[in-house]
């Protein structure tokens, strides 16, 4: 443990105790020293309520990981990359597509490791999926990410205010995956949201895109689904369909199911981490979040009946 990484976890909600708590415990390249949280503790560390009393307070941590919410990613980044931190980012990394470059530009200019991070491509599907595509010929894509919004984001009233995302919270996922796994960039030529008439953000979205090539990659994302979740993405190929399902946790090619490693995303997350600080690196690409911008630009807007917020 004694050339662990101290490690700084600011913004104690659902995803970190679900999964970063367990994620940096299980991984001996890390201490977690201290968190900070407006209203929460994590126990046997130091806790602060907020990230400037945490820098202040600890200046021998390494490392900060913010798990807030996004609308406050970009203030929290840039205190911990100004008090000389390593930086990674929950996706979305920050709420406009400006932040992310100011923070990167920060990162390089004081030599410090940004990652932002995209949970979603470490599923075990994603890389098999990329490595066979690379030798298709692709012929249509279609991503179908549907959930219930009241089970998958109980009482999180920030996914409805500007900087929230709505349904694209979940389906930046998807584009993560998307973007990580087709051999071509894509491009958004058509998008329709439907907005809940008391949020500000969509509860469902249909992007339509081509490929550099002219291929179609059509997105369905709704959050008015249930009770079972839809986490698919169809790739049509010359070579017969590739089929990622279960968000990325099962793979099937022309209707054989590919054997995969099990489900470790965060786990991994943490690896690459310490794998990037340790050479001086940087991981950061804004694709997902430009193509949910791109959609915020040229989407048609309807407005449906009120969520009830
Ligand atoms: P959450 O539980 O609603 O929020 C996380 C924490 O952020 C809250 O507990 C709150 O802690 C802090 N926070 C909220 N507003 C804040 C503000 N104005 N200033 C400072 N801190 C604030 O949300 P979550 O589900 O963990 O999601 C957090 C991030 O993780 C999002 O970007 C989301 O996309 C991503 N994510 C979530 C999941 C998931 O399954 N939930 C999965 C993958 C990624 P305090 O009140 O104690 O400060």
């Amino acid at each position: 443990m004694n050339n662990s990484l101290k490690l700084g976890l600011v913004g104690i909600g659902k995803i970190a105790r679900d999964q970063h708590l367990p994620a940096i415990a299980a991984n001996p390249r890390f201490a977690l020293t201290a968190c900070a949280s407006r209203n929460a503790e994590v126990n046997g560390v130091r806790n602060y309520t907020d990230i400037e009393r945490l820098l202040a307070v600890e200046p021998e941590l390494d490392a900060i990981s913010l798990t807030a919410t996004p609308q406050v990613r970009f203030e929290q980044a840039r205190a911990a990359l100004a008090a000389g931190k390593h930086v990674m980012l929950e996706k979305p990394p920050t709420a406009n597509l400006g932040e992310i470059e100011v923070l990167r530009t920060m990162a390089r200019d004081a030599n410090r490791t940004l990652f932002a991070t995209w949970h979603s491509r470490h599923a075990p599907a994603v890389e098999p999926a990329r490595e066979w595509l690379a030798t298709q010929r692709i012929e249509s894509v279609a991503v179908r990410w549907k959930e219930d919004v009241r089970r998958w984001h109980p009482g999180q009233d920030w996914i409805w205010q500007p900087g929230g995302l709505g349904v694209f919270d979940p389906g930046i996922n998807a584009l993560s995956i998307v973007t990580r796994i087709l051999p071509r960039e894509i491009l958004l030529q058509d998008a329709t949201l439907w907005v809940p008439a008391d949020a500000q953000t969509p509860i469902a979205a249909e992007l339509a895109f081509i490929d550099e090539a002219g291929v179609p990659v059509r997105a369905e994302f709704d959050w008015r689904h249930g009770p079972v979740e839809q986490w698919e993405i169809d790739v049509v190929t010359g070579a017969g369909l590739l089929q990622i399902s279960g968000g990325g946790k099962r793979l099937s090619i022309a209707g054989e199911a590919v054997e995969l490693a099990a489900e470790r995303e965060y786990p991994s997350l943490y690896e690459r981490f310490d794998w990037l600080i340790a050479h001086g690196a940087e991981d950061v690409d804004v694709r997902p979040l430009r193509h949910v911008a791109d959609a915020f630009l040229l989407g048609a807007r309807h407005e449906v009946e009120a969520f009830g917020l």
